[in-house]
């Protein structure tokens, strides 16, 4: 009973989205602890176009389940609810989990509200105690962090994008035909005329190996200039808190934290950043800190790996002047 979690595999065309390969790592986790099987499942109109999808091979799951019918080509939000809530009734799982994406966040509520269970959204971490899975989301306008856990199963949550770091599996997940006892009366209500991609840049700052990032300890926009140098003599990405995107210093695409984007970088060092929970939350998972701070006691200063207890505009302008005379 209830030995399976489910994660949404947003599969299109030959195409998974990455952020299905991302809930995989915390589920991988709980799966273990809990000893259920971790299946990614996908809906899917074509089978041979799998093999395009090289990334399956390496997916952290135990097995990889696909229902193909070629009316599931282009998503509809109530065709695909349909299939979900079917498969569910017919294999009766612990967990069913999707990307915040903008399908998962379209199918997770359409099909709890089917199944009359209860939804977590935007979830960014998991704890286990005892038997019972926590889910930890902001809350209140982000000002907490709630930690919740569901009275009803299959347990459902959409997991926020990039939260979670991509791991690969050692071993290949089996690849799964799976059939419904129930058969399904295939057809929606939607319509889809067209497809037309639209060209995103991504975010470079999720993306970035080394991030400069500066706070209303830089004082001056001015100064805030002198970092911006600085991370183009270093190629590095700026980061912000809200406070220099509330006064226009920059945008708010370079805004990090629970507002903002979430980081994973190499190297994170924080410029006159006190360390608010709404900031750190998006950036705790880099791989080092260094805190650039006066005041010792900041709680940015105490989750650092190294902390320079400095001006931070004496510190940028030192720096700067070392590596102009370098170049010279
Ligand atoms: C609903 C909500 C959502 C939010 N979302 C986000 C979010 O996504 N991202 C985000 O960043 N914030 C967010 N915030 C704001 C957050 O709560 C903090 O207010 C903000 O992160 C603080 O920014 P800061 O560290 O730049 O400023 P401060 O907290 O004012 O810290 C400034 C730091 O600079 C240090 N300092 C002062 N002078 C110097 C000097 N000369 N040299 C070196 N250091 C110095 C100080 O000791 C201090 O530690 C949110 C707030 C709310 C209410």
């Amino acid at each position: 009973m209830r030995d399976y979690i489910f994660a949404y595999g947003e599969y299109h065309t030959g195409k998974l989205h990455p952020a299905s390969l991302e809930i995989l790592t915390p589920l991988r986790e709980i799966a273990d602890k809990l000893q259920k099987r971790l299946i990614l499942f996908m809906l899917v109109d074509d089978s041979e176009r799998l093999k395009e999808v090289r990334e399956l091979e390496k997916a952290l799951c135990d097995e990889i389940w696909y229902l193909e019918n070629r009316e599931l080509k282009d998503f509809k939000d109530d065709l695909f609810g349909k299939v979900i809530v079917n498969l569910i009734k017919e294999t009766n799982p612990y967990g069913v989990f999707f990307p915040a994406t903008l399908q998962g966040m379209a199918l997770a509520p359409r099909v709890a509200g089917e199944l009359e269970v209860g939804l977590c959204a935007h979830v960014n971490s998991f704890e286990i105690e005892g038997e019972t899975l926590y889910m930890l989301r902001p809350s209140y306008g982000d000002n907490i962090i709630a930690k919740l856990y569901s009275t009803t199963f299959p347990i459902m949550a959409t997991l926020s994008l990039n939260a979670f770091p991509i791991r690969e599996n050692t071993k290949k997940p089996e690849l799964k035909k799976i059939k419904l006892k129930e058969p399904l009366n295939l057809v929606s209500k939607l319509r889809v005329r067209s497809i037309k991609p639209v060209k995103r840049e991504p975010n470079k700052l999720a993306v970035a190996k080394v991030i400069l990032a500066g706070g209303l300890g830089l004082k001056t926009k001015e100064n805030f200039e002198k970092l911006k140098i600085l991370a183009e003599i270093l190629e590095a990405e700026i980061g912000v808190t809200r406070p220099l995107c509330y006064a226009g210093w920059a945008e708010e695409d370079h805004m990090i934290g629970v507002s903002g984007v979430t980081v994973r970088p190499k190297l994170y060092i924080g410029f006159g950043i006190s360390g608010a929970i709404q900031h750190t939350i998006g950036m705790e998972n880099s791989e080092f800190i260094i805190a650039v701070n006066i005041d010792k006691e900041a709680p940015l200063v105490k989750m650092s790996h190294v902390a320079l207890i400095v001006d931070a505009e004496k510190l940028l302008d030192a720096l700067l002047r070392q590596l102009k005379e370098g170049t010279n």
